[in-house]
C-alpha cells in the first residue's frame, strides 16, 4: 500500500513508513492511499471481535508494510484505558445512541488516534532507518495538543512542540496541557486564533530554509494533527467497533445500515467515517455537526466553501475551525483523483478565501453528507435536554452532534439508527455543563466545577477525571504568531 499527496500532479508514491514520519506532503497537500483498499473480508466475524483486534485488521489494510502493528496495537489499547471496550456505546435518547470516544487518558477522542500514533511512528522510523530526531509540531484547538504531549511524552528521539490560542481553550483543556510533564515537550500560547496557529505550522513545516536548518541537526518535522495519515485512519476502527455492539445488544442485523453524527471541525474523524463506508461499513448518512463556526454546513448545503467571515469563539472550542484541513481528502476522492482541480481548489481558497465545487461533485457529497449546526445557546439547551430525559451527561461538543442530529432526524425521514458520536468527557468542560443542567446557581470553575458536576452524575468519577486534580500546571510562553518560526528554532 503506497500513499501519495493530494496535490502531487504526477502522483507520486511514498511509502507508508515515509508518509507517516513526514504527516504532511512537501506541496501542502495530504497523504492518501494510492489504491483505497478493496478487502475482502467477513463483516460479522470482523465486527465481534475485541477492539484491538478491529484495529489490528484496519492497520493491515492500511500499513501491511509496518512489521510490528500487533504490539503497537497492543500498547496503544491497553490499561491506559478505563473500560477494555476502549470505546462503549450507551444508549440514551430517542432510539440514539452516543458513542464514548472519551475513556483514554486525556478524556477527549483524540486519545484513540494519539495513543497509536507514536506507536506508528516508532514502528515507521525503525523500519526505514530514519536516526532523525522527530519534532512533532502541533497546532490545537484544545484536545489534540494535550494528547499528543501525552502521546509522545518521553519517547525517545522525539520532540513535541505544541502551538494553542490563548484565549480559545477551555480552563481545563489549559490546565490538562500545561500540566503534562516530559523531557521532550513545549508548549506556547499564541496571540491569536486556531486558523492562524494551523496556519503559520503548515508554513513553517514547509519552509525550505527551516527543513534544512533541521536537517543539519539531524531533525525533521512530523505532525500529529489529523493530517497525519498515521493519525487517521485508528479512528476507523470505532466505527466499526460501535456496528458490532449494535449488532451485539439486537439493536440491528448484519448488513443493516445506520447513521452516525460526527461533531465536526478539521474534519478528520468525520473523513475517518466516510473511509469506514468505503471499506464496506453499512452507513447510511454521515451528518456533519458544526458549531456557529457553520463554514462546512454551508458548503454541503451549497457546494461553496467561504471562510470569509468573523472566527467565533464558541462553549465547543476544539470545533473552532474555518479551514477544515481534511476536507481536501474528501474533495480528492470527489475529483476522481485529479490532483490539479484539488491544487486550483486550495489555491482559491488561499488567494480568494472560497470555492465553489461544480453541481455533479456537491450531488456526489450529499449522498454520504448531511450537514446542520448548532448556536451556543442550543448546545447548552441540548445539554438540558439530555440529562432530563436520560440522566445522562453529555459534553458541549458532543452536544452539537446531539442537536443536530435531533434536528435532522425531524426534518428528514431518516429512520436509521443514529450513533452520536460522543467525543469528550463532559468533565473537560464542567463549566458548560453545570451551566446547562444548573442555570438557576453561581457556577464555580476549573477543579472546583469538576467537584460540583459531579453530584449531578450518578456514576463516579474515572481515574483519567481523578487525575486532573493532581495535574500541576508549569509556567507558560505567549508570542504573537509571527513569532512561532524562531520560537521553534529556539526550542528544538
Ligand atoms: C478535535 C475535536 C473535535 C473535532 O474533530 P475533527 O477531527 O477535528 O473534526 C470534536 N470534538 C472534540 C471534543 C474534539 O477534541
Amino acid at each position: 500500500m503506497k500513499f501519495r499527496s493530494t496535490r502531487n500532479v504526477t502522483a507520486q508514491a511514498t511509502t507508508a513508513p515515509e508518509a507517516i514520519i513526514q504527516g504532511l506532503a512537501e506541496d501542502g497537500g495530504l497523504f492518501v492511499p494510492v489504491a483505497f483498499p478493496q478487502p475482502n473480508y467477513d463483516l460479522a466475524s470482523l465486527i465481534q471481535q475485541p477492539y484491538q483486534l478491529i484495529a489490528k485488521q484496519v492497520l493491515r489494510w492500511f500499513f501491511n508494510e509496518l512489521s510490528g502493528l500487533d504490539v503497537a496495537v497492543t500498547k496503544a489499547y491497553g490499561s491506559q484505558w478505563d473500560t477494555p471496550t476502549i470505546t462503549p456505546l450507551t444508549k440514551q435518547v430517542a432510539g440514539n445512541y452516543y458513542l464514548e470516544l472519551f475513556h483514554g487518558p486525556t478524556l477527549a477522542f483524540k486519545d484513540v488516534a494519539l495513543q497509536a500514533l507514536p506507536q506508528l511512528m516508532g514502528l515507521a522510523k525503525q523500519q526505514v532507518h530514519n536516526q532523525n530526531e522527530t519534532i512533532i509540531l502541533t497546532a490545537t484547538s484544545g484536545d489534540t495538543g494535550t494528547a499528543a504531549l501525552r502521546g509522545f511524552q518521553n519517547v525517545v528521539g522525539t520532540q513535541v512542540v505544541v502551538f494553542y490560542p490563548q484565549d480559545g481553550i477551555s480552563p481545563i483543556q489549559k490546565l490538562q496541557m500545561l500540566g503534562q510533564t516530559g523531557n521532550n515537550l513545549h508548549v506556547v500560547g499564541i496571540k491569536g486564533n486556531f486558523d492562524q496557529a494551523q496556519t503559520r505550522v503548515k508554513q513553517i513545516f514547509n519552509d525550505p530554509q527551516v527543513r534544512q536548518h533541521l536537517a543539519q541537526q539531524k531533525q525533521q518535522f512530523s505532525s500529529a494533527n489529523s493530517m497525519n495519515i498515521g493519525r487517521l485512519i485508528p479512528q476507523i476502527t470505532y466505527y466499526f467497533a460501535a456496528y458490532g455492539q449494535l449488532v451485539h445488544q439486537g439493536a440491528i442485523k448484519v448488513g443493516d445500515k445506520i447513521t452516525f453524527s460526527v461533531p465536526t471541525g478539521n474534519f478528520g474523524d468525520i473523513l475517518a467515517g466516510y473511509y469506514a463506508k468505503k471499506l464496506g461499513l453499512p452507513i447510511h448518512k454521515l451528518i456533519c455537526a458544526s458549531n456557529v463556526n457553520h463554514v462546512l454546513t454551508d458548503f454541503f448545503q451549497t457546494g461553496t466553501y467561504d471562510r470569509q467571515r468573523e472566527f467565533q469563539v464558541t462553549n465547543a472550542p476544539s470545533m473552532d475551525i474555518l479551514v477544515s484541513s481534511n476536507l481536501e481528502r474528501l474533495l480528492f476522492d470527489a475529483y476522481h483523483q485529479d490532483a490539479e482541480a484539488i491544487n486550483k481548489l486550495m489555491q482559491q481558497l488561499q488567494s480568494q478565501g472560497y470555492y465553489q465545487v461544480t453541481p455533479q461533485v456537491h450531488e456526489w457529497l450529499s449522498q454520504t453528507f448531511a450537514a446542520g449546526y448548532a448556536n451556543p445557546d442550543q448546545v447548552e439547551a441540548e445539554i438540558q435536554r439530555v440529562y432530563e430525559q436520560a440522566n445522562y451527561l453529555i459534553d458541549p461538543h458532543t452536544a452539537v452532534g446531539s442537536f443536530v442530529t435531533h434536528q435532522y432526524q425531524t426534518q428528514t425521514n431518516d429512520h436509521h439508527p443514529c450513533v452520536i458520536l460522543a467525543t469528550a468527557s463532559p468533565y473537560k468542560f464542567p463549566e458548560t455543563v453545570l451551566g446547562a443542567i444548573n442555570s438557576q446557581a453561581k457556577n464555580p470553575s476549573g477543579l472546583a466545577a469538576i467537584e460540583a458536576l459531579a453530584k449531578f452524575d450518578s456514576s463516579s468519577l474515572t481515574a483519567g477525571v481523578k487525575e486532573l486534580f493532581a495535574d500541576q500546571p508549569h509556567s507558560q510562553l505567549t508570542i504573537a504568531p509571527t513569532e512561532m518560526t524562531n520560537t521553534v528554532l529556539n526550542l528544538v
